[in-house]
């Protein structure tokens, strides 16, 4: 699998490109940090990277177990942000093919968690903080109030 989609690849500036993604980090991205620093200032109370029984291999970023409240934080480039997600144009179609891939799986993701009474929300890594957390904080309280 690996091996076909890097044979893929077609040439040197596309594979710098590869190298360099792979080396920006894919857990506790600052923008996660400042959000569960935030969230976790307001007396909230959850767990990171959990691993979801329904789903494997696949984990929430942050998870409130008791009210089933799942938050994924999107990377604007792995996940397709509409605004930040297009940058990539030396070789596009490699990358669009890819980034569809990881959009499917987010979406089967989303959907198996719903099916399992989990509320599902993502948010973009280029959402403000403050944003963010109101995000989160409103659809606790939904589920509170459920
Ligand atoms: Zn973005």
């Amino acid at each position: 699998m690996t091996e076909r989609i890097l044979a893929d690849v077609p040439a040197a500036s596309s594979r710098a490109v590869h190298e360099r993604m792979s080396r920006q980090p894919k857990r506790d991205t600052s923008c996660e940090l400042r959000l569960r620093s935030a969230l976790f200032a307001r007396g909230q109370r959850y767990r990171v990277h959990y691993r979801v029984p329904e789903v494997a291999r696949r984990t929430i970023d942050i998870a409130f177990v008791g009210s089933r409240v799942a938050v994924f934080l999107d990377g604007c480039f792995w996940h397709g942000c509409p605004v930040h997600g297009a940058k990539m144009t030396t070789n596009g179609a490699w990358w669009a093919r890819k980034i569809a891939r990881n959009r499917e799986r987010d979406a089967e993701t989303d959907d198996i968690l719903r099916a399992s009474g989990w509320c599902v929300t993502r948010i973009w890594e280029h959402v403000e903080c403050e944003d963010a957390v109101r995000t989160v904080e409103a659809l606790l309280a939904r589920t509170v109030d459920a």
